[in-house]
Formats: structure tokens, sequence, C-alpha cells
């Protein structure tokens, strides 16, 4: 039995875990363990530079733009869609992977919600400019689940620390 599941399913912890016993990639529960297989950091840092892009497109875009080198691009956080950027914004996203992955927090909370402030001040600012750009722009793109993730967060945050 564990063998005919195993041969009928790539992900073993699928065959593993499933409560029904069935495998395959249409099966829900697949899906689910795919989407837990990327970390909530790297979804993030990935979040943040192409919303650095689009600013970067808008803003920057007589600055020669090229296509990022990184760690996390080495580590494959950006897939196939590795972002284009100008030298100043491509160093905000080398320090926004670096401190994402330092994160003490776990599970990571947006860093607008967060009370450790990890970020130098010049390094917030930029990170104001380019969110009030993309901010409401990715309500309308790809990204517009974790967008209104942040906003709920953002607003339960502010409740709790309101007087
Ligand atoms: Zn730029």
């Amino acid at each position: 039995m564990t063998d005919r599941l195993s041969s009928m399913c790539r992900v073993l912890e699928h065959a593993a875990i499933c409560p029904v016993g069935f495998v395959g990639e249409t099966h829900p529960c697949y899906t689910i363990i795919m989407s837990k297989k990327v970390p909530q950091k790297a979804k993030d840092t990935k979040l943040v530079a192409h919303f650095t892009e689009w600013y970067c497109a808008a803003h920057h875009g007589s600055n020669p733009r090229v296509v990022l080198e990184s760690q996390g691009v080495l580590k494959g956080i950006y897939g196939k869609r590795i972002p284009i950027l100008c030298a100043e914004c491509a160093n905000y996203v080398r320090c926004v992977e670096t401190r994402t992955e330092k994160c003490p927090k776990d599970p990571k909370p947006f860093c607008t919600v967060c009370d450790i402030k990890c970020y130098k001040p010049e390094m917030a600012e930029y990170a104001r400019k380019i969110m009030r750009y993309s901010g409401p722009r990715s309500l309308f793109s790809r990204y517009w689940r974790q967008a209104v993730r942040h906003i709920v967060e953002s607003r339960r945050s502010h409740k709790k620390t309101a007087p």
C-alpha cells in the first residue's frame, strides 16, 4: 500500500499525512503542503522586491537598471521573476533580504507592525516611499492576497497599540 502511494505521489509527506489516503497533485492536501514549502520570509522578501521594482521603474527610469544580483536570487526566492532595479534600489532589496533572513520573530510579522524596528531610519524612509507608491497598486496585482493581509494585520496592531 505504502509503495503504491509513494509511486503515485511525488510528495511523500502527503502520502504520510493525507487523511483520505488519496494522493495526487489535484488533491487539496497537496496544495496545502506545497504552499507551506515556501517559507513566509521568502514570500515577504519577494513581495518587497517586486514592490521596489514597480517603484524603481516609475521613479528611477533614467538610471541604469539591471537584473538583481543577491543572495536571495542565488537561493531562488524570486523564481523566474528576478526584479530589475537601479543600484540604489538593488542595495535596498539586498538589505531587506538580510534583515528578513535574520528576523528573530517566528512567524515574522510585517515590518510596519513589528516592535523591533530593525531598519535604520534612512532605510525605513525608503521603505515608506516604496509602500506609499506600490501598496495601493498591489491590490490590483497578483499580490492582492498579501496586500489585504497586510492591511488587516496593520489595522489589528494599530488597534492594540491605541490608548
Ligand atoms: Zn531604483
